[in-house]
């Protein structure tokens, strides 16, 4: 014969429940659940798991950081000369690739270390490695409009690098963090 027994939160020793944590199988009240993909779990057992998955050192930031500036500031050289070259539509297919140079010698310097705020870190990174070539288009760009003779001449190809710039910004940052963040699933 099945008993009703009455049980009780874990935290909670008057809140009643029939939820149960789906790891330790302790009973849990409604406000001490956390709702997972996976089921209810009790905040313990969140907390364990995301030490499993948060394994970045305080340092990884930095390093993580300062890397991906840097490739992602010598990515952008590569995009100004493609553009200068007419060959803008190649940013097209370098910023992906970019984006894996970038991944891969950031896992190398890291130690394959991860966690979620360390991989917004890192895109982050990219960029603030990517901006310095924008301001620099923006600012020549002010330059020639403000002075009436370039302005009267504007072409469409005074703007182009400044458009690859972002293009393959765009590109980059969001597949930096794409790469990093599928990593821990596999
Ligand atoms: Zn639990
Ligand atoms: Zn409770």
């Amino acid at each position: 014969m099945p008993t009703y027994e009455t049980t009780y939160c874990i935290n909670h020793p008057k809140t009643e429940t029939k939820l149960r944590c789906n790891r330790c199988e302790e009973y849990i009240c409604a406000s001490c659940s956390v709702h997972t993909p996976t089921g209810y779990r009790c905040k313990d057992c969140i907390k364990e798991h995301e030490k499993v998955f948060n394994t970045s050192l305080w340092y990884d930031y930095l390093i993580g950081f300062i890397v991906a500036a840097i490739l992602a500031a010598i990515g952008s050289a590569i995009v100004s000369l493609l553009s200068n070259w007419f060959f803008g539509l190649f940013v097209l297919l370098f910023s992906p690739f970019a984006a894996t140079i970038i991944v891969n010698a950031v896992q190398a310097a890291t130690r394959r270390r991860r966690s979620k705020s360390l991989f917004i870190t890192i895109a982050l990174g990219v960029l603030a490695g990517g901006l310095p070539a924008i301001l620099g288009g923006i600012s020549s760009l002010l330059f020639i409009f403000s002075s009436p003779e370039y302005a009267s001449n504007f072409s469409i190809w005074w703007i182009l690098p400044l458009i690859w710039q972002v293009v393959y910004l765009f590109i980059t940052a969001p597949a930096v963090y794409a790469n990093l963040s599928g990593f821990t699933f596999k």
